[in-house]
């Protein structure tokens, strides 16, 4: 059985690939239009990427300018400088990853009938 990308369901037919580009994305299976549509979501914010793979991986180190600029902004800098990238980079996964499971959550609540 191929379950849902996102609540992990039986999926039914629904399909994303990125940009339709088959060649270059891998294609996500969906249960409802919901959790595709969280899933282009999530995908479209990751170049594609729903699992963590290579290309997520680089993203997530892509990542690391912007939240170094969050932080000094926020001048919370001295409190990360000691730090290594893999820990940067757990902080960025986590942020995704909880970005990731509350789509699904929401979608899933909002697939409910009334
Ligand atoms: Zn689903």
């Amino acid at each position: 059985m191929r379950v849902c990308r996102i609540c992990g369901r039986e999926a039914r037919g629904f399909l994303y690939t990125h940009r339709l580009r088959a060649d270059r994305h891998p294609t996500y299976a969906f249960c409802s239009r919901l959790c595709q549509d969280a899933g282009a979501a999530i995908a479209k914010r990751l170049n594609g990427m729903i699992d963590k793979t290579e290309t997520e991986t680089k993203a997530i180190k892509e990542a690391r300018r912007p939240f170094a600029e969050v932080i000094d902004e926020l001048g919370l800098m001295p409190a990360f400088e000691e730090r290594s990238a893999a820990e940067i980079d757990r902080i960025i996964e986590a942020c995704v990853d909880g970005f990731r499971e509350a789509m699904g959550r929401l979608a899933l609540n909002d697939d409910l009938p009334w």
